[in-house]
C-alpha cells in the first residue's frame, strides 16, 4: 500500500509517543526526593511549636539528625511546613543550642553548669517543699459556710507543650491532678 507523506509522518509520531510511553525510563536524577535520602532513616513526628500538629519526617545517619521536611503522608499538612516547622532542622542541629544545663543560684551574676541528675532532683525537692507549703486538704465555701475537701496545691502550675502526643497529654494531666495542681495549662493556647 502506498502512504502518502501525511500517513507516513503521522504514523512516526504515533510510534514515537508510544516508545516514549512504553520506554524504559531514564537514570534518576540525583535531585530525585529517594535519592537524596536514600540509606537514611526515615522517623515520622510532629511539630513541636504549634497546636496546628504537622507531621514530619525527621531523616538521621548514625543516630544524627541530617534533614528534617513535611511528611506528605500527614493528613493535616500533607508535606507543608510554615516557615517555623521549615527551620526546625537548625532547632536539631545548632551550635548555639544550649545542651547542658545552666544553672544561676539566686544572689549569683553567673551561671555554672550542672548535671542532668542535679537539674532533675532539684525540680523534684522544689516541687514537693511547694506542694507541702501550698497544700489545702479542705477549703471553706463562703456560700454555704461549709468546709469542703479538696486536696489542692495553688502554689504551682503545670504547663503542657504541642510536642506532647495524645498519650503524653495524658499522662501530664493524670501527675498534674495527682499533685494537687489544679492549674494546667497547654502552651498553644497562650
Ligand atoms: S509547621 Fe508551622 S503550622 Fe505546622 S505545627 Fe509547626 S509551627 Fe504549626
Amino acid at each position: 500500500m502506498a502512504l502518502s507523506r501525511r500517513q507516513f509522518l503521522r504514523g512516526g509520531a504515533l510510534a514515537a509517543a508510544g516508545a516514549a510511553l512504553g520506554g524504559k525510563p531514564g537514570e534518576a536524577s540525583v535531585d530525585a526526593p529517594e535519592m537524596r535520602i536514600k540509606g537514611l532513616k526515615s522517623t515520622t513526628t510532629i511539630c513541636p511549636y504549634c497546636a496546628v500538629g504537622c507531621g514530619l519526617l525527621v531523616h538521621t545517619q548514625d543516630g544524627k539528625v541530617v534533614n528534617i521536611e513535611g511528611d506528605p503522608q500527614h493528613p493535616i499538612n500533607l508535606g507543608a511546613l510554615c516557615s517555623k516547622g521549615s527551620s526546625l532542622f537548625q532547632v536539631a542541629v545548632n551550635e548555639r543550642r544550649l545542651q547542658k544545663v545552666m544553672y544561676r543560684a539566686p544572689g549569683s551574676d553567673r551561671f555554672e553548669e550542672k548535671s542532668w541528675d542535679w537539674a532533675l532532683d532539684r525540680i523534684a525537692l522544689r516541687m514537693k517543699e511547694t506542694r507541702d507549703k501550698s497544700f489545702k486538704a479542705t477549703e471553706l465555701n463562703k456560700k454555704d459556710n461549709k468546709e469542703y475537701v479538696v486536696n489542692r496545691t495553688d502554689g504551682m502550675a503545670l504547663f503542657g507543650g504541642a510536642g506532647l502526643d495524645n498519650e503524653e497529654c495524658y499522662l501530664w494531666s493524670k501527675f498534674a491532678r495527682a499533685m494537687g495542681v489544679g492549674q494546667l495549662e497547654h502552651q498553644a493556647r497562650l
